[in-house]
């Protein structure tokens, strides 16, 4: 075992092969890392005989970009079972990024977790937390090979959804060897990328021009700090007629400056809290940065939620960057 790698495929393996009953659970506001480790699990466990269901805390909403996905082992969280051989969360290892469901997961025989974030928290047993893992779903996908379960192409297009979005295309530092050689295997199962990836990248409704001009629009580049930031409200959005996901990738606009190490979006979704996205060029760890509001995430890319204006979390973030 690596200090990269805590717990291990085989230890997770055996306990879902024991497991009659599994429960997936991802994060609050699944991602595509979230949602793909979750669907191709669940799917998979239950293609193998399991009484198996995924499912994340409300809003409990699938991105209409992530519709493709095949949804049913998806349950509400008010339907989440609590008489469970094994409870799984993947895409988190710490309790609080589950939300609601944290309480039901913990009713399980057995609680395992699958992740690929930096973590030195204490929840779950089995584990497989391994950080130089592009994407949840290459764990998975090591998960479910271990396990001599089938991928059919459903589950092949959930676990190439988590890599795709979770490397930026296969672009970020995170991507290896290894992610291309499980991206070649899914590829054979007959993952259609070009579909997938217009999906996923290339479709947003209109008024995603509306909010991109007024982000961009109220950008301030803090130079001394090589520091690049804007906010956005839930009038912005709502006034576009858009959903607060829908933004999830403006941070990559908004982190284009030239100079810049670091950029962060902020998110006011209700008055007094504010939720982060940071991103990093590779000399800062906004893992960290993240941390000083309670947050975490990757050396690259991280996310907090603050209580407090605007104006008081950039103040925090110029002073830790200057
Ligand atoms: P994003 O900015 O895209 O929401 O998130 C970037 C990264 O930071 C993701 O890996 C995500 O899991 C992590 N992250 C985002 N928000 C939070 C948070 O509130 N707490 C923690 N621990 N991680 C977060
Ligand atoms: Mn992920």
């Amino acid at each position: 075992m690596t200090p990269e790698r805590r717990g291990s495929v085989e230890a997770v393996a055996e306990s879902l092969r024991r497991a009659d009953s599994i429960g997936v659970v991802g994060h609050i506001g699944p991602d595509g890392d979230a949602l793909g480790s979750m669907i191709a699990l669940s799917l998979a466990a239950r293609n193998a005989g399991k009484r198996a269901v995924a499912s994340f805390a409300e809003p409990f909403v699938v991105p209409d970009e992530m519709s493709f996905l095949d949804t049913s082992t998806l349950v509400r969280p008010s339907e989440y079972p609590t008489d469970l051989d094994a409870a799984v969360a993947v895409d988190t290892s710490v309790p609080e990024r589950v939300g609601s469901l944290a309480g039901a997961m913990g009713k399980a025989k057995d609680l395992v977790v699958i992740d690929h974030h930096l973590s030195d928290g204490t929840w779950g047993d089995p584990v497989l937390i391994d950080r130089t893992a592009a994407a949840t779903t290459e764990l998975v996908y090591e998960v479910i090979n271990e396990l001599g379960w089938e991928i059919t192409p459903a589950i092949a297009d959930a676990l190439y959804t988590g890599i795709v979005t979770d490397t930026g295309r296969f672009q970020y530092s995170n991507t290896s060897p290894r992610t291309h050689e499980i991206t070649a295997e899914l590829l054979r199962q007959g993952v259609a990328t070009d579909v997938i990836g217009q999906k996923l990248f290339e479709e947003m409704p209109f008024g995603y021009f509306e909010v991109v001009s007024r982000v961009l629009g109220r950008a301030t580049l803090i130079s001394e700090s090589d520091f690049v930031w804007s906010y956005v409200t839930a009038e912005d959005v709502d006034e576009a007629g858009l959903d607060f996901h829908e933004i999830d990738g403006l941070i990559d606009l908004v982190r284009l400056p030239r100079g810049t190490q670091v950029a962060c979006l902020l998110k006011v979704k209700t008055r007094g809290t504010v939720k982060g996205s940071l991103r990093s060029r590779g000399l800062v760890d906004v893992a960290s940065l993240a941390g000083l509001f309670g947050g975490g995430g990757h050396h690259n890319a991280a996310g907090f939620t603050a209580t407090g204006t605007v104006d008081e979390v950039v103040a925090v973030l110029v002073a830790e960057l200057s």
